[in-house]
């Protein structure tokens, strides 16, 4: 029998890269790690072309707290915009879409990996979920501080300079502004969008919005926009928010919320993504960005 070894090689060779194409279109590669995150391979929601097309860059930070480890998405995209954004709960899909989004021109958006779940999930050797919710730990003495504080250093929270989160909250819930307006601290300092599940969140560390807080309020405002105003006391140890934490160490911090869309459903998941687009658009606009 005659093989034709060189052949085989070739063949070999096309074969290896067939693979390599195929795992490659499948998953987002950062060092030597595939990783497959939901968000980005969602067909729905064509996360991972977008990704592709506008050329941002991938790489996934890991943060072991003793036998656990977490992980947190960087995506970044070299542009004349620098701004930093922030997905915090893995289970807020627009939220993500958003970011994302977000950075086309530039900038950074990081994203906290829960298994598309609420709660901080571990995927180190102990695995699974911890029941803390991730904006709960922004506090020294928590355990998962660690994580916080990495996502700080991501956000470059040292710079004091402006950081934008985005949160979805759960259609037919709680989370509106008439029912949020009746928490300690909270008032809505402006209720121009008939969407009761739509805002902005701005925390301060005066009882009402300072002057300057105040002319950003009326910005919204004309934009038939709503916002909550969180009031903040410096003495106050705080609840583990990042919008606490923030306000403590002198952090402009804004938060987007809107409704969230039905995962898998590439009508509702486009309607809430572009109800967030939105708004972060404005925001956007109001603090100078690309
Ligand atoms: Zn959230």
């Amino acid at each position: 029998m005659n093989i034709n070894f060189k052949r085989l090689r070739k063949i070999n060779f096309y074969i290896f890269f067939l693979v390599l194409g195929l795992a490659a279109s499948g998953s987002l590669e950062a060092g030597n790690k595939m990783v497959k995150d939901a968000d980005v391979l969602s067909p729905t929601r064509k996360n991972y072309r977008f990704i592709k097309r506008k050329h941002i860059q991938y790489q996934t930070v890991r943060v072991p707290v003793g036998n656990q480890e977490f992980l947190i998405s960087v995506f970044t995209k070299k542009g004349p915009d620098t701004q930093k954004y922030m997905n915090i709960h893995d289970s807020e899909d627009a939220a993500f879409d958003a970011g994302l989004r977000a950075i086309k021109h530039g900038g950074t958006f990081v994203a906290l990996e829960n298994n598309e779940d609420r709660a901080l999930y571990s995927f180190g050797e102990k695995k699974g979920s911890t029941g803390q919710d991730p904006n709960r730990m922004f506090n020294k003495d928590n355990p998962y501080w660690p994580v916080a504080e990495k996502i700080l250093e991501l956000l470059d929270a040292s710079s004091k300079k402006l950081i934008i989160v985005l949160h979805n909250n759960k259609p037919g819930g709680n989370f509106r502004i008439d029912t949020i307006a009746t928490w300690k601290n909270i008032s809505t300092v402006s209720g121009a969008d008939p969407d009761p599940r739509s805002m902005v969140w701005i925390p301060g560390i005066t009882p009402k919005p300072n002057r300057k807080i105040t002319a950003e309020i009326q910005y919204y405002k004309s934009h038939r926009m709503n916002v909550i105003y969180e009031y903040v006391p410096k003495n106050q140890r705080g609840d583990g928010s990042l919008s606490v934490y923030s306000s403590k160490h002198n952090i402009p911090y804004r938060n987007i919320e809107v409704e969230a869309g039905i995962r898998g459903n590439r009508k509702s998941e486009l309607k809430a993504r572009r109800r967030q687009i939105k708004y972060l658009n404005a925001l956007r606009e109001y603090h100078g960005l690309k």
